[in-house]
């Protein structure tokens, strides 16, 4: 295979940091495309199997098809004539694609008409094929017919017999757009091609779409005499210069790319000197005044009080403050000034910043403390109907309830080569026989029946349900677990170091082949106490400089899955004190520190930055948590060794990082560094050491403020190309986020809500449970499947996007899929909080539950129909003093009205705080709080024009009919947005010119979150 020069783009952020630090490979940017623009490579130098992490391994049918020596490409597939040979590739890989681009070398050898270089579909009246010779028809044929009769084609001289040609069809179908490239030419093109993928292909069954290479799906079939090098299908319309670019890429042999970064401008672009929205009544701003201390960069307001024309109230005003990469402005002491910018302005706000040379003030202490998820149940509104929140927890425990542990368990035991028991059936996506991150859902797993256990005492039967299930699951975990690193048979040899694991038998060095003949089972040589569903050679070579890659030198994310499985463990042993569980992860956590203490930092550095290979999930939170629970200090110190130093601190001399409010993420994996962060806030909590507080702190500030779209996620960069990483440069989303490939990962979402409950325990800062109700409303809860428990990985936010959910019968996990299960079974976590003196009660979320405070002997039962009505009520049962602490939401700004026993109480709230309701409550006492909600919009922070509209926390979402191309556009009014809009509040439907607009979390179909808005 010809060296690929691949991109990551960590290292977009850190050649800034230290010339020392090295580009680092893996197999994220191919030819400037993310791996997450990729459904499946094939590169045919010896195998048909997909080089992507999706595992759709194709399948060479008859004995006649060989690998052969080519000039060109090394070893490469041969199709012979006089042969039955083609390749069928599992027919998943084109579910729920929006659009489509299949690309691909071939030696023609035969000029004969008929001859199918690909054909994709249901039937022959469905499907997508190309033709290098024509069909009935002379030349190269592309041709998409579905059963409705819709026929297109487009054709183009044939294909030249004795050469490689590389051949590239893109279905772009926002822009309606066939698009047939040869040699990176575009040689043909039909416009207006209104399609839907959904029809052409079988949505609902994987196995009723057939998908060929080298053969016809009609019967009478003419096979294809050909040679076949790197076949490649993405999920994404690819552009003319990235086709371009791969068949450059393929002829440069040996050559190493300057850049594989490539920015894609593919959205509607906006004059940058026309102010949009609010902005184009914008006067002036105020300067503002922060303080800092020595080293450690201002933390600058996000919003500034504007003054407007025309005695408009336009909103606080969005700056766009420099983001500086170290800490080099705040090394002396004195003032200095910031220039900020405002999008579509010429404005130029100023900070100035007071640099002091004092001490770093105190960091906040935990003061609260979430109740146990059996005090709290959730209730149905008031006329019985079913929250949405009962809706998608029921269709999560329903199904979780049906569904076999021995699943969950076969690759633990296929990776300890025991048998199966009858009827056991392995998971599949990324837990099938040679994926690398097998076991990762198995964490989720015991997380999630562990979470349903606490939460349904309601149903005894379903209770039990999930008791056995964690039961039977810790003692197949544990007796695996015993066996690692001990005497197998009297007188065998076993190594019980896990720092002298050799490796595996007959092998001469480690590797991460799991399949059926190359796995070793040599357990007994693994060190006591390791337990994973693949044996410890991940481990081992990512201290030894593994990448990520399908190879089996390469890995995928070892400590990731490690980190589900603890976590897993230990949420068990919490709720059912199963001692084998937490035994089970000590005994692993004692494997990890073993090896991870004789590490150099240079190691640990390198293995922390080095792109998914080194993603560890929350080992530190695991870690840290393990010495909580079990006072070791040797899980304290392991936990630190997962500092990600880079990122928290800058480099190895701690110069600066997120510890003193550096930026250093931008770019980065999202979802690879927000667990990282949430390790940081736990090891706080254990070690009190006050820079994992500001790491978590000054992360969550940046986050929120600089990379997040209005459903509350975080990821999805146009720049770096890779839907899963935060952009390029803060505050930029429009011109490095919408990536085409998906934005808001939902695990990230997840993670992020985690860490935003976590740190108000802290620092009760309304902002943070403003986030929480943002992103729970508007993204987990609307990431699941109108009926059933199937749910979103991605959720894509640009024109007329449609949500694709999977993982319906959970018999096959991605990491969000594994989130799913969590999040679903734990929602009413942070309705209520106490502080830990039991002196006060925070009522977060406005959620109809019942909250059983048992430590005060007090009943808290919240009755209400929001977010369909703007009103709760809170009865209190039992007597006691302590302050009730109710959420004033950032959105309320219509006003905030409390009653007590029927009383109205002369408060004073402000949107976006606490309000406290101080007195002794007794028995009966009722609580009416009525915020009345209003539209709002959210602008894209660098394109203002570009918005969500809101009504009250929820976002509404343009219901569309077909695929678009550019922004929906629509007029509101200057002085009340909601004069342009007619509709029912308790429905939450709205109407705009004729479209309707309902909550996002009730929207199946494609919508619009963002629109393109003039004020009028
Ligand atoms: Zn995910």
């Amino acid at each position: 295979m010809k060296k690929y020069q691949l991109f990551i783009c960590v290292l977009l952020s850190f050649w800034a940091l230290s010339t020392t630090v090295q580009a680092q490979n893996g197999d994220q940017i191919l030819d400037g495309i993310g791996e997450t623009g990729l459904i499946a490579r094939y590169v045919f130098d010896g195998d048909a199997k997909d080089w992507s992490r999706n595992n759709l391994h194709g399948k060479i049918e008859d004995v006649k098809a060989k690998f052969v020596n080519d000039e060109q490409f090394g070893t490469v597939l041969s199709l012979p004539a006089d042969s039955k040979a083609y390749v069928s590739i599992p027919g998943d890989g084109l579910i729920g694609e929006e659009s489509l681009s299949i690309s691909g070398w071939i030696y023609l050898r035969s000029a004969q008409k008929g001859q199918r270089f690909f054909d994709f579909g249901k039937n022959v009246n469905s499907h997508l094929f190309f033709a290098p010779a024509g069909t009935e028809k002379e030349g190269i044929q592309t041709e998409v017919a579905t059963e409705t009769g819709v026929k297109y084609n487009t054709k183009a001289p044939a294909l030249e017999t004795g050469k490689w040609s590389h051949v590239a069809v893109v279905i772009n179908i926002p822009s309606k757009l066939i698009s047939t490239y040869v040699n990176g030419v575009l040689v043909s093109e039909t416009r207006n091609a209104a399609l839907d993928l959904a029809k052409l292909f079988d949505y609902n069954s994987a196995e009723k779409n057939i998908l060929y290479i080298g053969k016809s799906l009609s019967e009478e079939n003419i096979y294809l005499n050909a040679k076949l090098h790197d076949f490649r299908i993405y999920r994404v319309p690819l552009t003319d210069k990235q086709i371009t670019r791969i068949y450059n890429n393929a002829l440069k042999e040996g050559q190493e790319e300057e850049s594989g970064e490539e920015q894609i401008a593919d959205l509607p672009k906006f004059p940058k000197t026309t102010p949009q929205l609010y902005n184009q009544f914008l006067k002036s701003v105020s300067e503002v005044k922060v303080e800092t201390v020595l080293g450690t960069l201002p933390k600058l307001p996000t919003y500034i009080k504007g003054v407007y024309t025309n005695g408009i109230e336009g909103p606080e005003v969005r700056v766009i403050w420099p983001s500086p990469k170290d800490n080099s402005d705040v090394l002396k002491s004195g003032q200095y000034t910031i220039t900020g910018s405002i999008s579509g302005t010429d404005l130029k706000p100023k900070a100035i910043v007071n640099v002091k040379e004092a001490k770093e003030s105190a960091t906040p202490e935990r003061k609260l403390e979430v109740f146990k998820l059996d005090q709290v149940v959730l209730n149905a509104y008031h006329e019985g109907h079913q929250t949405k929140f009962i809706e998608n927890r029921d269709k999560f425990l329903t199904t979780l309830a049906t569904t076999d542990p021995d699943s969950f368990l076969y690759m633990f035991r296929n990776a300890f080569g025991q048998e199966q028991p009858k009827e056991a059936e392995p998971l599949g996506v990324w837990d099938t026989q040679e994926t690398k991150l097998r076991g990762h859902a198995t964490g989720h797993y015991l997380t999630a029946i562990a979470q349903a256990y606490a939460s349904t005492g309601y149903d005894k039967t379903l209770q039990a349900n999930f008791a056995n299930k964690m039961e039977y699951m810790v003692n197949t975990l544990y007796q695996l677990a015993q066996l690692s690193g001990k005497q197998k048979e009297a007188g065998g040899k076993f190594v019980s170091d896990p720092t002298a694991v050799p490796p595996g038998p007959g092998k001469a060095t480690y590797d991460s082949d799991l399949s059926p003949e190359g796995i070793r089972t040599d357990y007994q040589n693994w060190g006591k106490g390791f337990i994973s569903a693949y044996p410890p050679d991940q481990f081992i070579m990512l201290e030894n400089g593994a990448t990520y890659g399908g190879q089996k030198t390469q890995i995928w994310a070892p400590y990731y899955t490690l980190h589900k499985i603890l976590a897993g463990l230990m949420d068990v042993y919490e709720v059912s004190r199963n001692e084998k569980a937490l035994e089970t992860a000590k005994g692993m956590g004692d494997w990890v520190y073993a090896r991870m203490k004789k590490l150099p930092t240079e190691t640990l550095i390198s293995m922390w930055n080095r792109y998914i290979a080194g993603e560890f999930g929350g080992m530190n939170e695991a870690m840290a948590r393990l010495y909580r629970i079990t006072k070791d200090p040797h899980y304290l110190e392991v936990a630190q060794l997962f500092d990600n130093i880079k990122v928290f601190y800058g480099d190895a001399n701690h110069s600066h990082g997120l510890a003193k409010n550096v930026d250093t993420f931008r770019g980065l994996h999202a979802n690879q560094h927000i667990p990282q962060i949430m390790g940081a806030l736990e090891m706080y909590r254990d070690s009190n050491t006050p820079d994992y507080y500001r790491i978590a702190d000054n992360f969550w500030y940046k986050t929120v403020n600089d990379y997040m779209y209005s459903i509350g996620g975080v990821a999805g960069a146009r720049n770096p190309v890779n839907a899963e990483c935060f952009i390029s440069q803060p505050a930029t989303i429009y011109e490095n986020g919408f990536s085409s490939g998906g934005q808001n990962e939902t695990c990230a979402t997840y993670n992020m809500l985690k860490l935003t409950g976590d740190l108000f325990l802290y620092d009760q800062r309304a902002e943070l449970m403003d986030y929480y109700e943002r992103g729970l409303y508007n993204h987990i809860l609307s990431s699941v499947a109108e009926n059933s428990p199937a749910n979103t990985y991605h959720v894509p936010l640009r024109p007329g996007s449609v949500k694709q959910f999977g993982n319906a019968h959970m018999t096959g996990f991605t990491c969000c899929n594994g989130t799913a299960i969590e999040s679903n079974t734990k929602f009413q976590n942070s309705i209520y909080f106490k502080s830990a003196d039991s002196n006060a009660l925070y009522v977060n979320l406005y959620v109809p539950s019942t909250l059983n405070w048992t430590e005060k002997n007090i009943t808290v039962e919240q009755t209400t129909d929001f977010p369909n009505e703007d009103f709760t009520k809170l009865t209190i049962k039992g007597n006691g003093k302590f302050d009730l602490k109710v959420r004033v939401p950032h959105w309320a700004a219509k006003g905030f009205f409390v009653k007590i026993n029927g009383k109205s109480e002369k408060i004073k709230a402000q949107p976006g705080s606490y309000l406290t309701l101080n007195r002794k409550w007794k028995d009966g006492d009722v609580i009416e709080l009525r915020m009345p909600f209003q539209f709002h919009l959210e602008p894209v922070m660098d394109q203002q024009n570009i918005a969500s509209l809101f009504y009250g926390p929820i976002l509404l979402a343009a219901q569309e009919t077909e695929p678009l191309k550019d922004w929906r556009k629509v007029t509101l009014d200057v002085k009340d947005i909601s004069k342009s809009i007619q509709g029912d509040p308790k429905k939450l439907q709205f109407i705009i010119d004729g479209v309707t607009y309902k909550p996002f979390y009730e929207t199946y179909g494609r919508h619009s979150v963002y629109l393109d808005i003039t004020l009028k």
